[in-house]
């Protein structure tokens, strides 16, 4: 068994393959998927890196917002401090030179004011401490100017402080009514405080949050101040409407971009690892073993024995049990259908293809088999069996042929029916004489009675013989056991052959002559000829018998060769009605000359199979205005021994219309007299062979058939009396009529006429044959 162990799936897959198939949509549906993947991800981020730096400068300026706010209160709380100290409030009213130097220094100083102005009212300038750089007294004065209208500031309220323009600077400023603490006095001055947001504050605001602060004055910011590639946002200011901050501010975006490079990686990495793990898998438990499906159906194909393996209890595993079983089935299919092919089923034995394949398979395992022979034997005239006794009993003798071949055979002797009623037997024979005494065994065995369904069947079989020599094919070994066979049954029956290279050329000496035959009779070409049987005592013609005559390339085809070949042909029923069509017509003549003649016609054994035979008979009389007793019907004994139960119905059809039955060659057959006796035969005719011994002095049989005749009563006609000393002897027996060349030879039936009306032969001279039979036993 050609198991799956020696397969190893081949490492890079075929192209077309299902493994190359399944793995280039595979690989690209990953890629396909992993960038899909990607995409949104990559997306995603970016929409999530804009809006969380949206977030972190929204943050930044809440930030700044709220520093400024609390430097704002911080402004507040010191104008709340300076403006409602009692000494400020003094100040106004009694003003002091060194009041600033004085009061404007500790921890003043940290509060980050640059400017601080005290003004008594409505707007009289009483100090000014700090001048911060860049700030022109004009633009100081402009500042004060711009301030409100004192009487409008809450006198108890709370400072006010908001982001202006200061010089062109952006700056904190800040004024508060200047009271008593007591708050019992109307305030009495203003206090002005500045704290400058100048760059030094703006780069700090700028550390504090990572970014770049720069100052919008009128609603536009510095386009120097931008940075390039920065996210920016406006912080407004407390106070007032036209300044504000501008935020700028750089996001640094290469760690997303790593972490997002990372992921990206990562993801590529795991899809790339699952791919490969199902690339893995799929291989393992899918493909691989679909490769192997395929090799071993392959190796199947090419006649090797496979066994689809089985793992577990998947789809392919179920798939690979279906196989097996619909392998081990079709196997068994096989085997029967193998079986079928070379039996045959009425006999079991094997049929023809079961011998060819026999001796092939012996001649292959023994190329040098010399001893290796081929027997045919053919039942004789098996035909008749079947359309006398039916199919079913023809079956049934089959059979019984076949026990009774079997039961002869050696150890490695096989049989065969190889057609209907043809066996074979392939022998192993040591020599030649070794190889015929099987066969005649055989046929000793055939020719012994056969019993059954009530029936008793004596048959005879031909057989044929052919040795095996040289490097001879099984099949040349057939045919030459087949030519063997065909001489026998050419020979005539119960014959046995063995093979000569001579018969192939006497075969198809015998296949031309067949198809001359076959011509002759499409031609309508044989004739009948005549040769009377005399009263050797008046010379008067009692009957004429009719005999076929081929005249065949200018030669005259003896009707003992051409006869056997018609019944071989399955063409002696037409071969008979030709002949008897052109005889009649003759024989009608030859009757208006001898009114009691009568006309004698062989028939042949086969003859029988045609039920139809004496009807056919009985109608050509009728068609030519005869009576029936002027015909006679001449029967072998072999022909009436071989198929007694059919016979015996014709015959008896015959006999009860009147027309006469001779029994013909008698003495040569094996008749036992008892069944002649059963028989209504009414004339014997002593075969020559009789005749010619009598010639010779030999008158013992001669005298014991005409003593056996006598004593039954039956006419008895000698057959080819040539001399005047055989018809002497003949006639001190007491044989009256003869046949035979010293009386005639067979004519045509334009010289039998002529013959006829010779004096002493005419009209009214023929006797007739039942007029003889009476007067001998009279
Ligand atoms: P058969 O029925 O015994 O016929 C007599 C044979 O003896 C004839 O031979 C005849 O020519 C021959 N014969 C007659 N007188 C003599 C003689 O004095 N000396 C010798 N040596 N022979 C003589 P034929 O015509 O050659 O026929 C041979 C056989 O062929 C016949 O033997 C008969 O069995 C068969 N046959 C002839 N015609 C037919 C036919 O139409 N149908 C059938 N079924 N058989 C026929
Ligand atoms: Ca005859
Ligand atoms: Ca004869």
């Amino acid at each position: 068994m050609n198991r799956q162990n020696d397969f190893q799936p081949s490492a890079a897959p075929r192209e077309g393959s299902l493994q190359w198939v399944l793995l280039r949509h595979f690989s690209l549906q990953m890629t396909l998927v992993a960038l899909l993947l990607l995409l949104p991800v990559v997306l995603f981020t970016g929409k999530a890196a804009l809006e969380s730096e949206q977030r972190l400068l929204q943050a930044d300026a809440d930030k700044l917002g709220l520093v400024l706010e609390r430097d704002r209160q911080a402004l507040q709380g010191t104008l709340r401090d300076y403006a409602g100290w009692d000494d400020s409030y003094y100040f106004v009213n009694q003003p002091h030179p060194r009041y600033g130097q004085i009061n404007f220094t500790g921890s003043f100083l940290s509060t980050g004011v640059a400017l601080v102005a005290i003004l008594r009212a409505p707007r009289e300038p009483l100090l000014q401490y700090g001048q911060p750089a860049g700030l022109s007294s004009q633009a100081w004065q402009a500042t004060l100017a711009g301030l409100p209208e004192w009487k409008k500031l809450p006198v108890q309220g709370e400072p006010q402080v908001r982001v202006a323009q200061v010089g062109g600077q952006m700056a904190l400023l800040g004024v508060a009514c200047i009271t008593r603490s007591d708050e019992r006095a109307p305030c009495n001055g203003l206090m002005v405080m500045v704290r400058l947001l100048d760059s030094a504050y703006l780069q700090w605001l700028g550390q504090l949050v990572g970014g770049k602060v720069t100052p919008v004055l009128d609603g536009r910011a510095s386009p120097s101040s931008a940075l390039h590639h920065a996210r920016q946002t406006i912080v407004p200011l407390p106070g007032s409407t036209v300044l504000a901050l501008q935020l700028d501010k750089k996001f640094d975006h290469g760690e997303q971009l790593r972490n997002l490079l990372l992921f990206a990686c990562i993801l590529l990495l795991l899809f790339g690892l699952a791919a490969l793990w199902m690339r893995r898998f799929l291989r393992r438990q899918v493909l691989n073993r679909v490769e192997l499906f395929a090799e071993l159906a392959h190796r199947y194909e090419l006649g090797q024995t496979v066994q689809w393996p089985v793992e577990g209890g998947s789809e392919i595993d179920r798939l690979a049990q279906s196989f097996n079983q619909m392998v081990a089935r079709l196997a068994a299919a096989q085997g029967a259908l193998q079986q079928q092919m070379v039996t045959d089923p009425l006999t079991g034995l094997g049929n023809r293809y079961g011998l060819e394949l026999a001796a092939n398979g012996r001649i292959g395992r023994c190329r040098n088999e010399q001893g290796l022979a081929l027997l045919l034997v053919d039942l004789d005239g098996f035909k008749l069996v079947n359309d006398s006794l039916g199919h079913g009993n023809g079956d049934a003798l089959l059979r019984l042929v076949a026990e009774r071949m079997r039961q002869s055979l050696r150890e490695g002797d096989e049989l065969f029916r190889v057609a209907g009623d043809e066996f074979a037997l392939l022998l192993s024979v040591a020599s030649r004489d070794e190889g015929e005494v099987l066969p005649r065994r055989l046929m000793g065995l055939l020719h012994q009675v056969f019993r059954f369904a009530g029936h008793e069947i004596k048959i005879s079989a031909s057989a044929g013989i052919a040795y095996r020599q040289g490097e001879l094919s099984a099949l040349d070994l057939m045919r030459h056991a087949d030519l063997a066979l065909t001489m026998a049954k050419t020979a005539g029956k119960a014959q046995f052959c063995v093979y000569a290279p001579s018969m192939s050329v006497d075969v198809e000496q015998r296949l031309q002559s067949e198809q001359a035959l076959r011509q002759a009779l499409a031609e309508d070409v044989l004739e009948p000829y005549f040769q009377p049987v005399v009263d050797s005592m008046t010379g008067q013609v009692v009957s004429l018998e009719m005999l076929a005559r081929w005249s065949h390339e200018g030669r005259m085809v003896s009707p003992a060769e051409f006869v056997p070949q018609a019944e071989v042909l399955g063409l002696i029923g037409p071969l008979f009605n030709q002949l008897l069509d052109k005889g009649m017509v003759w024989f009608a003549q030859f009757r208006e000359q001898c009114p009691h003649l009568v006309l004698q016609v062989n028939l042949s054994a086969l003859q029988f199979a045609d039920a139809a035979l004496a009807r056919n008979l009985l109608a050509q009389l009728q068609k030519h205005g005869l009576p029936a007793e002027a015909l006679a019907v001449e029967l072998t004994e072999s022909c009436m021994l071989q198929y007694p139960e059919l016979v015996d119905s014709i015959i008896a059809e015959l006999v009860a219309a009147g027309i006469g039955l001779h029994l013909d060659d008698f003495g040569t057959g094996y008749s036992s007299l008892a069944r002649l006796r059963e028989l209504p035969f009414d004339v014997l005719k002593l075969d020559r062979s009789f005749v010619l011994a009598l010639g010779q002095g030999d008158a013992v049989l001669a005298r014991a058939v005409h003593d056996f005749a006598s004593g039954l009563g039956l006419g008895l006609i000698a057959e080819g009396v040539e001399t005047e000393a055989e018809r002497r002897a003949l006639d001190a027996i007491g044989y009256r009529w003869m046949q035979g060349y010293l009386f005639a030879r067979p004519m045509q039936g334009s010289e039998m006429l002529p013959w006829l009306s010779v004096s002493g032969r005419h009209s009214g001279q023929c006797d007739a044959l039942d007029d003889g039979i009476k007067s001998e036993h009279a």
